[in-house]
């Protein structure tokens, strides 16, 4: 088990646009893993490999309906719209509202290189985007319409 470091906003690699996968080597496997480890131990919805210092277009969700590992993940399709409270572990301490599509289908490869689809709707359609962000330099707070006060945080972890 290896934890990474979690790069802070203000880290300038969190800026930049991630290339994608071409091979799956054991080098993105053990990557993958460790961004696992980290994940869970940060107790995070997400986490993308920029977050880890890494510019490659891997990310992992997980909202408590099992772990998506996705590889060169491209939004195919969005749909609807929400109105969400969003935080990030690149971000801590600042939460604030985002608009994100209700619905989204996220096509990838998985960590055997097979093609899926993943069809998200609510907190999974709001982690697949936030984390698909992150591979284009974007973080959540330059979204955000109204950040959240001390004691809204507070209500909403
Ligand atoms: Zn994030």
């Amino acid at each position: 088990m290896a934890i990474r470091n979690i790069r802070k906003d203000g880290d300038e690699i969190l800026r930049k646009r991630s290339r994608e996968v071409d091979q799956i080597t054991p080098k993105i496997r053990m990557l993958l893993k460790d961004m696992v480890d980290t994940l869970y131990k940060a107790d995070g919805a997400g986490l993308a490999a920029p977050q880890v210092g890494v510019l490659k277009r891997i990310i992992l969700v997980d909202v408590g309906t099992g772990l998506y590992q996705l590889i060169n993940p491209v939004l195919k399709s969005q749909s609807g719209e929400q109105c969400v409270n969003e935080g990030c572990l690149s971000v801590p301490g600042i939460w604030g509202e985002v608009k994100r599509p209700a619905q989204v289908v996220v096509e990838a490869l998985d960590p055997d290189g097979e093609k899926i689809v993943v069809e998200g709707e609510g907190l999974l359609a709001q982690a697949l985007c936030h984390e698909i962000d992150h591979l284009d330099g974007i973080l959540f707070k330059d979204k955000v319409i109204r950040f959240l006060d001390q004691d809204e945080i507070n209500g909403a972890r």
